[in-house]
């Protein structure tokens, strides 16, 4: 089954804009607070911390480590039924974001505080996603697609 027919964000307008351009460039995006210098992650109007609205896009890093993790044995949409099973990760990288992705490795070997780095690849025209690759590995395990943006 090819990709593009995944699931794929449709409204890339608002607040997560400068989020999902980030990622057809390979650029993992996250808000800074002008003021305070405060991390918001997921995107926000006003800075939680010091109120101000004044907010910057900086680039995160695009490794880090898993936080929390799911191993799906069921696909919730046809379009997974063919990864199963696979991970879902949530890992945290640099500057202090906390960012969700699929994970491209064997779902068996996942760890809590395993180092993963982001690989990009197209899920639609325009929309690009992060698969959280092992950093052990170099290429995607065999029941992954392997369309890199
Ligand atoms: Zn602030």
């Amino acid at each position: 089954m090819p990709e593009s027919t995944r699931p794929a964000p449709t409204d890339k307008s608002g607040l997560y804009a400068p989020y999902f351009e980030g990622l057809t460039q390979g650029q993992i995006k996250v808000q800074q607070c002008a003021n305070c210098s405060a991390v918001l992650w997921p995107p926000q109007d006003m800075c939680p911390e010091c109120y101000a609205t004044s907010l910057d896009w900086v680039e995160a890093s695009n490794e880090g480590t898993i936080y929390t993790y799911s191993v799906y044995n069921r696909a919730f949409h046809p379009a997974f039924k063919e990864l199963l099973p696979y991970g879902a990760v949530s890992v945290r990288v640099s500057p202090g974001a906390t960012i969700l992705g699929e994970y491209g490795g064997d779902p068996a070997d996942i760890e809590v505080g395993q180092t993963v780095r982001a690989e990009f690849f197209q899920t639609a025209p325009g929309v690009a996603l992060i698969r959280w690759m092992p950093s052990d590995l170099s290429t995607p395990a065999p029941n992954q697609p392997t369309t890199k943006e």
